[in-house]
């Protein structure tokens, strides 16, 4: 999963960064509202962590733009301002949750989880396909009730792709839900990923759909 951070304090930035790297998000982050509002124009995230207080516009600002370019990405409020008002002013800008400032890290992970869940219609806790379960607060995998150990990038390929069941991604929708900005691609690293996760798991739960991308269906058992 691939998360906009948009913070301007650096050293909670940094934080918020390497806590959520440790809960195996890519993390891009931005310090200002201008870099924010044009990497929310071209990239695609899972979610976004956004301060409100930000340097060049202000975080409703860069709230309001993503909606009204109709963007459905699921986002986080962080503010310090501590009224009613605020919360209210950031829920109806079109924020899907908020935490006020100071906050725990395990809290911030647990509510993207649950913002990322309810975002791909997949209201469970434990995602399935095709017999393997997916948890994604534990970092887990069952299959055959069976922990198969994944490496973080074998994870997120496959929970990409279990939270986009039914439908086809792309290699460069997979390496952007992989790596952050400044990240360097392996070249052929989605391939080898998916060659591991077949050989961990079944080769059949996931199909090539030649010059298209990566599919795991509905209804695909072992
Ligand atoms: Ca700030």
């Amino acid at each position: 999963m691939r998360i906009l951070l948009v913070e301007d304090d650096v050293l909670l930035g940094d934080a918020i960064q390497a806590g959520l790297k440790q809960s195996g998000y890519a993390v891009d982050w931005m310090r200002d509202g201008v870099t924010a509002d044009q990497a929310l124009g071209t990239e695609a995230y899972a979610a976004v962590v956004l301060d409100l207080g930000l340097p060049r516009l202000d975080g409703l600002e860069v709230l309001r733009r993503l909606r009204s370019r109709g963007a459905p990405m699921p986002v986080l409020i962080l503010t310090a301002r501590d009224t009613v008002d605020d919360r209210i002013k950031g829920l109806d800008a079109g924020a899907d949750d908020y935490l006020l400032k100071p906050f725990d890290m395990g809290e911030l992970a647990a509510r993207l989880r649950a913002l990322v869940r309810r975002a791909s219609g997949k209201a469970e806790l434990l995602l399935q396909a095709g017999g393997v379960q997916l948890d994604p607060a534990a970092h887990r995998v069952l299959y055959r009730d069976q922990v198969v150990e994944l490496s973080p990038k074998e994870f997120a390929v496959l929970h990409a792709l279990i939270l986009s069941t039914g439908k086809v991604l792309s290699r460069a929708q997979l390496e952007e839900q992989l790596y952050a900005w400044g990240e360097e691609v392996e070249s052929n690293a989605v391939e080898v990923h998916i060659h591991h996760l077949r050989r961990k798991l079944f080769p059949e739960l996931i199909e090539t759909i030649r010059g298209v991308g990566y599919l795991i269906r509905d209804d695909k058992k072992a």
